[in-house]
């Protein structure tokens, strides 16, 4: 039997790191992956939904030519074909070089799925494998509501999910989303900078529940003014065919489209782990802030403990699980410094906490806000739309928390991140000079505002 001291079950943005980690501290570690290393955020989720946002930009960018004094001579058109085979070369250029660091470090590779026998030994092909450490990295999967209908028109690829909607053979010339969360927003912006008819339909009174209600209002705004449909407190009761029906304001409405996208929601890859005696919530599986599960050497990161469903946490926890196992540093996981992005037009980004939050925490804040209409560098590049709002505490001016809706607000979160690891105030982000034009003189504008006032607004 081949030993090891770490097997980690799952090979995406999880496991592949916290493999790699292990083994640079000198652990021989296996990672089990059955489908791709990379998981979904690398093959089907993450680079493939960004690399088409950016081929549909060109294409909007192309549109609006002329407001940039540029004159295109004949149609504008875009070849859908062209663009998934693009994304599919990002994508393979990515996970071979996901594979090449594995070996590379050293991480023995076995493709196939990995079952648990117990807490030590794990099966794959056929082969048992023993370790002192499992990590679970099993990710998650789209929930599939018992939906009367949904059965049928998934069989018929009516209704898909996000990893189908990445292979479509053509743009859907119309599109109905369920589901008001991330997935389903940036879907709806692809489609619609593509000219499809989009209608999202969100069961809750707002889409984008987790973001500052500032920003989520202004979005809303932009995304109807772009030609997005958003039907909130609206439920889907049935499928037929190409139809959804769907209750609002107590009538049963209908709906036709060529395709629809279900992101209702994710749900954690648990099944097999049950018989290893770790605690498992609907949620996912239960960790503490070094992702050990209730059985001290089997952790979990990443989508299954269904914490944060997003790549760069469950890397973070990979890390995190990583060190406590094999390191003398054994930081925890700091789950209130993560930060979220969503890569609509403009993109939104938020750290920390919320406005709301901090009135229901009744914590003495302040909130400063800038706008890039007061942003030379946002004018120049045609992209007017959005605001930053900062965070702080009245009184020592320490930064809680920032929202930005911005092109490129999932650049500029990270300076926010830094600040909120050392504990920053408004004082060192205003203080510190930002190079001239740039996007990011809005977080030095919103903290002077935040001290006193900002000098362009
Ligand atoms: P996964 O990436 O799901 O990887 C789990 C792996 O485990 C899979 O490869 C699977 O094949 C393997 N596996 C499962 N069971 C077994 C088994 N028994 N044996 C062997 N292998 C197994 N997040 C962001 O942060 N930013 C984004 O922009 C973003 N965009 C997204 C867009 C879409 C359309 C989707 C669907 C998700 C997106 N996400 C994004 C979420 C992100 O993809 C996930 O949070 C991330 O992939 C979770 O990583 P993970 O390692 O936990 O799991």
């Amino acid at each position: 039997m081949k030993t090891y001291d770490l097997i980690v079950i799952g090979g995406g943005p999880g496991g592949y790191v916290a493999a790699i980690k292990a083994a640079q501290l000198n652990a021989k570690v296996a990672l089990i992956e059955k489908e791709k290393v990379g998981g979904i955020c690398l093959n089907h989720g993450c680079i493939p939904t960004k690399t088409l946002l950016k081929s549909t930009k060109v294409y909007k960018t192309l549109l609006s030519a002329k407001d940039y004094g540029v004159l295109v001579d004949g149609d504008i058109t875009f070849d859908w074909t062209a663009m998934v085979k693009r994304k599919d070369t990002v994508v393979r250029r990515l996970t071979a070089g996901v594979g090449s660091l594995l070996k590379k470090n050293g991480v023995d590779v076995y493709d196939g799925e990995g079952k648990p026998v117990n807490a030590t030994k794990v099966e794959v092909n056929g082969e048992t494998l023993e370790a002192k450490y499992l990590m679970i990295a099993t990710g998650a999967r789209p929930i599939i509501p018992p939906i009367p209908g949904l059965k049928e028109a998934m069989e018929k690829e009516i209704v898909i999910t996000s990893r189908e909607l990445l292979q479509i053979k053509e743009a859907p010339k119309s599109l109905v989303v369920i589901g008001g969360g991330v997935i389903g927003i940036e879907f709806a912006t692809m489609f619609k900078q593509l000219g499809s008819e989009v209608i999202v339909i969100e069961k809750m009174p707002g889409i984008l529940p987790m973001i500052d209600d500032d920003v989520r209002d202004a979005y809303v705004k932009i995304l109807k003014k772009d030609g997005v449909e958003v039907l909130t407190e609206a439920e889907v009761v049935s499928f037929e065919d190409n139809k959804v029906i769907y209750k609002h304001n107590g009538k049963d409405e209908l709906i036709e489209a060529e395709k629809v996208l279900l992101s209702i929601g994710m749900r954690p890859n648990v099944e097999g782990f049950e018989s290893l005696g770790i605690q498992i919530e609907r949620q996912g599986i239960v960790t503490n802030e070094y992702l050990q599960t209730t059985v001290p050497n089997i952790y979990a990161i990443g989508d299954v403990n269904g914490k944060y469903m997003l790549a760069h946490v469950a890397s973070a926890e990979g890390i995190i699980a990583a060190e406590h196992m094999f390191s003398e540093r054994k930081p925890k996981m700091r789950y209130d410094r993560v930060p979220s992005a969503i890569y609509g037009s403009p993109e939104i980004a938020s750290i920390g906490i919320t406005e709301q939050e901090a009135k229901e925490k009744k914590i003495n804040y302040k909130a400063s806000t800038f706008p890039l209409a007061g942003n030379g560098r946002a004018l120049s590049e045609n992209e007017k739309d959005g605001f930053v709002k900062l965070i702080v505490e009245e009184g020592s001016k320490e930064v809680l928390g920032a929202h930005i809706l911005a092109y490129n607000a999932s650049e500029l979160i990270a300076e926010i991140g830094v600040t909120m690891e050392l504990e920053g105030t408004a004082y060192e982000l205003g203080s510190t000079i930002h190079a001239h034009p740039t996007l990011s003189e809005i977080i030095m504008e919103a903290a002077h505002g935040a001290i006193d006032k900002p000098i362009h607004f």
